[in-house]
């Protein structure tokens, strides 16, 4: 038998060795001294054989079972592959309703087009039994239902009718029905945490772009008609009432107009204890991007991703690791992969409120980019060539991805990307990646070395060479 290195080891310089670690399993070793580093170094390259003339069976055994080195008749990328597609047939059903197109605020980069549309009125008794039906016939065990618009809450009282409906119907079929909701944070009942409880909301999101005044300037209310309110104080009035009992993301979006906000913004967090123990709430720093054609004017009006990361890098001195979401977070050790995003899992879709069904939130309205209708349950061509797409999207195939050490936990980020040959947000992805886990690798072990990975350590398309494997043993 030869044996290989995996494409996956990455070593960090670590205490008076190095640390080596397999992006494929998680498994992580501290090599000790000069010769630890020289072969965590040798086992980094790739691909190579591993002579195992003299090298110690025990090391053997503990390289071979953590995946740094494997039989050469292994195909590693097959073994991510499958990984992937087992994913994406087990997913549990993720459907999102986007309630409405309309939204009562209307901030600059929003990509959506506002309209109308809504799934309220004399056809909710068709989009019931669609629901009803998809979730029957994909025979998960448990739908997570996710309230969408522009402002779901503006069509609060149909939210209320269709939860009601489908949990009544999953309870009926020996479903598990769980729900969750992005909002502004207006237009909530005198009673949040009530809501919240009557519609089995595990999550809410609600999204701030400063303090009180940038936030209200930015998120500017749309329309004269109505009572006045002040949107900002009404999204404080939400997390006040819920963040004990439900989990809360309080997403911030980051752009040149309110780099400076976000200080301010966490201290006022802080005070009000939703980032402090007890609370449930996440932050997620979000960097204000073009996400539709509509808005490609902000690609002369965003942070460079370096600008974004000092700002996050300044943030996470402020509160502890834990209180941030898993993209911020350091956290733990990075694990392969397990979940794929709702566009490519099986079962899971987004209802449009223009009653037409999607596969991911980000297209809704572009009228190419449906997969179905609530009408026409099979599509038509160009719905069928869509469905195909995501159906047959594979990381493993893209080729950049196929040979990037951090595959196995990236699954090549957002599949809609890869639909749209945007390279420049993929290749931001792979700076996150190179930036991030280097930083988490020695996080795990309770060190904060600045360190960063580079290309070729990302990307390994070697031929194989010889190695010296008796090094450090
Ligand atoms: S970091 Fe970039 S190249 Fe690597 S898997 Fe993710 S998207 Fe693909
Ligand atoms: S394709 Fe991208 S934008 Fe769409 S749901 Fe997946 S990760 Fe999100």
């Amino acid at each position: 038998m030869s044996l290989v290195t995996s494409r996956y080891n990455l070593t960090v310089p670590y205490e008076d060795g190095a640390l080596l670690f397999n992006a494929n399993s998680g498994a992580i070793l501290h090599l000790h001294s000069e010769e630890g580093v020289e072969l965590a170094d040798a086992l980094c390259a790739y691909p190579a054989l591993f002579d195992l003339q003299g090298v110690d069976e025990v090391i053997l055994e503990r390289l071979l079972k953590a995946g740094f080195i494997l039989d050469d008749t292994q195909d590693e990328l097959s073994i991510v592959r499958e990984r992937f597609n087992f994913s994406r047939q087990n997913a549990s059903a993720v459907i999102t309703v986007m309630v409405t197109n309309d939204c009562n605020l209307g901030c600059y980069y929003c990509f959506q087009s506002r309209s109308e549309d809504n799934l309220a009125g004399d056809k909710e008794a068709n989009t019931l039994a669609y629901l009803k039906q998809r979730i029957e016939s994909c025979g998960k065990k448990q739908v997570h239902i996710n309230w969408y618009g522009g402002e779901p809450m503006l069509k609060r009282d149909y939210i209320s009718r269709l939860s009601y409906a489908l949990q009544a119907f999953a309870e009926d079929s020996g479903i598990r029905f769980e729900a969750s909701i992005l909002s502004n944070g207006t237009f909530w009942p005198k009673n949040p945490l009530a809501f919240v409880e009557e519609h089995k909301l595990t999550t809410v999101q609600i999204t701030f772009d400063g303090t009180e005044a940038t936030h209200n300037k930015i998120r500017r209310r749309r329309g004269k008609a109505g009572p006045e309110y002040n949107q900002f104080a009404e999204a404080v009035r939400v997390i006040d009432a819920i963040h004990k009992d439900c989990h809360v993301e309080v997403r911030f979006n980051l752009g040149p107009r309110n780099t400076q906000e976000i200080f301010d913004f966490v201290s006022f967090a802080l005070q009000r204890g939703w980032l402090k123990e007890g609370s449930r709430t996440k932050l997620q720093l979000a960097k204000i991007s073009p996400y539709s054609k509509g808005v490609d004017f902000i690609r002369s009006d965003q942070l460079l991703y370096a600008e974004f990361k000092q700002i996050v890098d300044r943030v996470r001195k402020l509160i502890p690791d834990h209180f941030f979401d898993s993209n911020t977070a350091l956290g733990e050790l990075p694990k392969p992969r397990r979940a794929v995003c709702s566009a490519v899992a099986e079962d899971s879709f987004i209802v449009g409120a223009d009653r037409k069904v999607y596969n991911c939130g980000l297209q809704v309205g572009e009228k190419t980019s449906a997969v179905g209708s609530l009408e026409r349950h099979n599509g038509n061509t160009v719905e069928q060539a869509q469905a195909s797409w995501w159906r047959s999207f594979d990381p493993t195939e893209r080729p950049k991805c196929k040979v990037c050490t951090f595959l196995p936990l990236c699954w090549g980020s957002c599949p809609k990307l890869h639909l749209e040959g945007d390279d420049h947000y993929l290749d931001e992805q792979s700076e996150y990646w190179r930036s991030t886990l280097p930083k988490r690798i020695l996080n795990s072990v309770g060190a904060t070395t600045e360190v960063a990975f580079n290309e070729s350590q990302q990307f390994k398309t070697g031929k194989p060479t010889e190695l010296d494997p008796t090094a450090g043993t």
